[in-house]
């Protein structure tokens, strides 16, 4: 017999049932909505709000380029080794003393998106309850969805999360965890006022309810007053850093690049150590080098990126919501985003922003509908556009367009 032939018979060989093969776990997964859609919409002759993406053209590339150099000139062979899973020293210190709290209350993570799966991981059982906005990041839906959440949807305005409508939800609801985008919300670039956070880190506390806020676009502010995050009002409420009832998550995606995936969780030292072991399965720590790479940039680049991204996404998101007064019909409603990266649009109820795809496409012009955004379900009639990666030209040929669309739906 050849050595090389396997011992069965290659006729008794079937391929495995994959798909019967699948965890729980898995089998709830599902293919993103929007990479689905990001597929049709990369092709060169569509412009596209529906990406997301920051402004490739702001990134500090000359300045990463120094910082590389600097880091490994500082740290040599251990910028490529492997370091402790908690995080490279001097970044989570600088992150520590931003906040007002110890590093040890810092973690960070490789994405703020692996922030939400670590803390899907290590807080959500199958069938507890997770209150979510209604719409809500989707990116955060895809994190927790395996893990078997139930989700309740909170209802939301112009303003942010409905709290009456919350404090009703919490009367009849044990819930376990609350998940919330306050700034420049994703999607809707909606932002909670400074009222509303008071009454949702109060409610949350006394009911028990854990909450993360994922805040990757707070520093990207172009108009208005910034309001104190959820986790300073938790720590005011809880009087103890280690008490703080409200998991702060944040990222260098936005301010600076994202392909580092450098980004952190702020905790109290139980979730933080829980943390910890669930990182040490999923990567063992963030990658050294990058987190060195970011160090090196804190002080000098980071707030002159920030200022410079600032600017520009509020000259495109001002251009955008510009033409959409020029050349969408009446009857349509939009957010007026303070900063970040996105705004939302409301049609007339009989529209279906899904269907309307399809015609937009033939016009050239992308945007992600609204109703993958919603935990359960709704928002038909709404969409996503994104104005941070767009150039001023683009901006006014693709809301024409889309007004266009929208006008030939209506009819
Ligand atoms: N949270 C929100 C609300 C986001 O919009 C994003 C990026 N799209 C993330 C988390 C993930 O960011 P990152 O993993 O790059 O830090």
């Amino acid at each position: 017999m050849n050595p090389m032939t396997p011992a069965r018979p290659a006729a008794q060989f079937k391929a495995p049932d994959f798909t019967a093969l699948l965890s729980d776990r898995a089998r709830r997964m599902n293919a993103s909505a929007i990479r689905e859609i990001l597929k049709i919409t990369q092709q060169p002759d569509i412009i596209s709000f529906a990406g997301g993406l920051p402004a490739p053209e702001l990134f500090p590339l000359e300045e990463v380029r120094q910082a590389t150099n600097a880091a490994l000139d500082r740290y040599g062979p251990a910028a490529l080794q492997y370091s402790t899973t908690e995080g490279h020293p001097p970044l989570r210190e600088w992150i520590g003393n931003r906040a007002g709290i110890p590093a040890a209350n810092v973690q960070i993570v490789t994405g703020s998106q692996q922030g939400l799966d670590l803390l899907g991981k290590i807080l959500i059982s199958e069938g507890d309850t997770v209150l979510v906005e209604a719409p809500t990041y989707l990116g955060a839906l895809q994190s927790f969805q395996p893990y078997g959440p139930s989700y309740v949807q909170m209802p939301t305005d112009d303003g942010g999360i409905d709290l009456d409508a919350l404090e009703a939800i919490l009367r009849t609801t044990p819930a376990k965890l609350l998940y919330a985008v306050p700034n420049f919300q994703n999607p809707t670039g909606r932002t909670l006022s400074a009222e509303r956070r008071r009454r949702l880190v109060e409610l949350t506390g006394q009911y028990g309810v854990l909450v993360i806020e994922d805040d990757p676009y707070g520093q990207l502010r172009f108009t208005g007053e910034a309001a104190p995050s959820l986790y300073e009002l938790g720590l005011e409420y809880a009087g103890d850093v280690n008490a703080n009832h409200v998991i702060y998550c944040s990222s260098f995606s936005k301010t600076l690049v994202p392909g580092l995936r450098d980004a952190w969780v702020q905790a109290a030292a139980p979730i933080i150590s829980k943390l910890i072991q669930a990182k040490q399965g999923a990567d063992l720590h963030t990658p050294t080098l990058n987190q060195m790479i970011v160090t090196e940039l804190l002080d000098e680049v980071l707030p002159r990126q920030i200022e410079r991204v600032r600017k520009a996404y509020g000259e495109r998101a001002a251009l955008m919501l510009g033409h959409i007064e020029e050349e969408f019909p009446g009857g349509v409603d939009f957010t007026r985003p303070e900063g970040g990266m996105f705004l939302w649009i409301t049609l007339p109820g009989q529209i279906d922003s899904t269907k309307m795809l399809v015609r937009a496409l033939t016009r050239n012009v992308a945007y992600v509908p609204g109703n993958p955004f919603f935990a359960l379900g709704g928002g038909e009639n709404t969409l996503r556009l994104s104005y941070s990666n767009a150039t001023p030209e683009q901006i006014e040929r693709g809301i024409k367009a889309l007004g266009e669309t929208i006008r030939e739906a209506l009819d």
